[in-house]
């Protein structure tokens, strides 16, 4: 018989009844080192005093009135985010998937006002991910998503991950715009090129498209800017932030230059939940401490000290890492065996890592992650390294080059990464 909870996720055998920064305690009382934050979105750990009584006084004053009347806590946050962006005008809603809806339909309507409505494609690249609903699934592209849920939302042309001349190539008359994701977080902890980036810009500007970035992973602090795309020195035109923005409270934005936030007058797109007042409150606490002083630069700090630990890991166990891979505090090691068996040694030795495409062990910490839990992860993800390595030592002669063969076992793009 089915269970009474839809069965639609291979959920590991644990349960967790409290946390306090980047630890959690599971209900029989052991304890874990939380380096996958419920993929990218504990922004602030677990327990943030901050965040907590910020949830609790909201809730206790009004929780949701509906988008029929204004609501203070979200027209100060979208201040604050306009303020401290590129952008012009914020929209919220709920998650990503809904954030990238909001964001291609204000792609596809500001086209259309501008008097093109047969520019409604946009171009999307392999690997990427952008959530499940029938929209961003054809904007994802990938066909394991995609197979049995009928004929796929028209509108999508992939091309490959920083690949300039596959863009230039793909638009056509119908192009609308370019949708990118600036750290390919699903598809395997995969970043752009910085002047891939800039190069998207100007062939957007070239052509009069729009330039969407998905910064739903890679937002909020997480490569310690505020947005990942501050790194590359341009600006998108609409980004879509999700995952970190709430702390773990579900909440999504469409962030975007008022040439295009335009396009969604009343009556174009909406959400009954969608920044109510108890989800900008988390809001709001997230950025008192994501834009407090020093808070990012001491991410990027942080996000440098994992990152050379893990080269140094990677260079150690040359059987079990291919390599390092990473911005921030957003950090993949792609594995020479299947990295489930990686990720089951992190869990036995306490570890909490997450999977991406691409075969690849994520860790994505909370931001506000300490060194000491940093040189924790880093003494847990060694031994559970060395186990597995030894492992594979017995099964295998030489060291070093068995990673070719293994390697296709290795699960495609996507597909290790299902959430
Ligand atoms: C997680 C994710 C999404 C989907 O977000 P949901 O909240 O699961 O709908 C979209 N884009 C990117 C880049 C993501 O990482």
């Amino acid at each position: 018989m089915i269970p009474a909870l839809l069965p639609n996720y291979a959920r590991a055998d644990l349960a967790f009844e409290r946390g306090e920064g980047a630890w959690l305690w599971t209900v029989d009382g052991r304890r874990f080192l939380d380096f996958g934050s419920g993929i990218a979105t504990a922004s602030l750990g677990h327990g943030h005093p901050h965040l907590v009584k910020a949830i609790a006084e909201q809730a206790a004053k009004v929780i949701h009135t509906s988008n029929l009347y204004r609501i203070p806590q979200a027209e100060r946050l979208a201040q604050r985010l306009v303020d401290a962006s590129f952008a012009d005008s914020a929209f919220f809603c709920n998650s990503g998937a809904e954030a990238n809806e909001g964001m291609i339909k204000m792609m596809r309507r500001a086209m259309s006002d501008a008097g093109k409505p047969e520019q409604f494609r946009i171009i999307c690249f392999e690997g990427a991910f952008h959530g499940r609903t029938l929209a961003t699934l054809a904007a994802t592209g990938n066909p394991h998503y995609m197979q049995g849920f009928g004929p796929p939302v028209d509108g999508f042309d992939h091309v490959p991950f920083n690949n300039m001349n596959a863009v230039r190539n793909a638009i056509g008359p119908a192009t609308c715009g370019i949708i990118v994701e600036p750290v390919q977080g699903e598809g395997g902890v995969r970043p752009a090129d910085m002047q891939f980036l800039r190069d998207l810009r100007a062939v957007c500007d070239e052509y009069g498209i729009i330039l969407g970035m998905d910064e739903v992973q890679s937002g909020i602090g997480r490569t310690g800017k505020l947005f990942a795309h501050e790194w590359s020195g341009i600006t998108p035109d609409i980004i879509s932030s999700a995952k970190g923005i709430g702390g773990g409270f579900p909440l999504g934005a469409v962030l975007a230059k008022e040439a295009y936030a335009k396009a969604l007058k009343p009556g174009t797109h909406g959400t009954t939940f969608g920044g109510n007042p108890l989800a900008c409150a988390a809001g709001n606490a997230v950025l008192d401490v994501v834009l407090a002083p020093g808070f990012l630069e001491d991410v990027e700090r942080k996000g440098r000290k994992l990152r050379a630990e893990l080269n140094k890991i990677a260079a150690e166990f040359p059987t079990v890492f291919v390599d390092a891979r990473g911005l921030g505090l957003l950090l993949g090691m792609k594995a020479a065996i299947p990295v489930a068996q990686v990720q089951a040694a992190c869990i036995e030795q306490g570890l909490m890592a997450i999977t991406a495409g691409d075969n690849v062990l994520r860790l994505a910490p909370p931001l506000v992650v300490t060194d000491a839990d940093i040189d924790q992860a880093i003494g847990m993800l060694r031994a559970a390294a060395t186990k597995v390595a030894a492992t594979i030592g017995n099964a295998t002669a030489p060291i070093g080059k068995a990673a070719a063969p293994i390697d296709k076992a290795a699960a495609p793009i996507g597909k290790a990464a299902a959430q």
